[in-house]
């Protein structure tokens, strides 16, 4: 599913340049669950936003399902990320001033996609991280629990093939963020590939594989 060769990513601006990667060579397969971990300034923000496709490499070369995404025009990308591409932040970022169900029916909205599939998918997102009940709560009237869950229903409506989650349990407590972790353990045992970035050594040992990144480069990249 995800091919990255030598990638490279180079920030430039300010008195020196800022090598954020340093030839990063890796595969991930379709189903595959994955763990990023490293100290900070590492450049685990830098490569979860290459391989969500917001960012495209300074050299090297970046494949996802096939396609070169150094090659692709800004709208390609968005397209490819609108359909194939789920992010759960550790923020949440939901919009306050709508209900957890006008949050999760968003992505929909933006797709173009008619009310009447829209309202049936926002149900079954809601029901699936067991949020149904809630759904005209807005986010300011549920827990971070319930919030971050409302962000998993907004990442898998569009039923992406990647999941990317970025520090999902930072700011959350620990018996939360357990659950939210077993949660997307639900939705990688149904098929899609999840790759965590976290700082949780606990939840680093959880995933089938670990990739560690130092100073830009893989350190280590091993089953577990
Ligand atoms: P991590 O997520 O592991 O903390 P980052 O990917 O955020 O690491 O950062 C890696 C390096 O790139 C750091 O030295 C950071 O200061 C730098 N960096 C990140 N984003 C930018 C940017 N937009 N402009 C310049 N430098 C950046």
């Amino acid at each position: 599913m995800i091919s990255l060769s030598n990638v490279t990513r180079v920030y430039e601006g300010g008195a020196t340049a800022v090598h954020a990667l340093r030839g990063v060579s890796f595969t991930i397969s379709s189903g595959e669950y994955v763990a990023i971990m490293g100290p900070s300034g590492s450049g685990k923000s830098t490569l979860l936003n290459m391989l969500g496709c917001l960012d495209r490499p300074t050299s090297g070369l970046y494949q996802f399902e096939g396609r070169d995404v150094g090659g692709l025009s800004e709208g390609d990308l968005a397209e490819l990320r609108q359909k194939r591409i789920g992010f759960v932040f550790q923020f949440f970022h939901l919009v306050p001033r709508l209900s957890a169900h006008n949050n999760v029916d968003l992505p929909m909205v933006f797709a173009g996609i008619e009310p009447a599939a829209r309202k049936t998918r926002v149900k079954a997102a809601l029901d699936r991280v067991h949020l149904g009940e809630r759904s005209s709560h807005r986010p300011s009237q549920l827990s971070g629990g319930e919030r971050q869950r409302v962000a998993i229903a907004r990442a898998i409506v569009m039923e992406p093939a990647l999941l990317l989650a970025d520090e999902p349990t930072g700011n959350l407590d620990r018996h939360t963020g357990w659950e939210i972790i077993e949660l997307l353990e639900d939705m990688n045992r149904h098929g899609l590939t999840l790759v965590i970035v976290t700082h949780d050594a606990e939840i680093g040992r959880r995933a089938k594989r670990c990739i560690r990144i130092a100073d830009g480069s893989i350190e280590s990249d091993a089953p577990q």
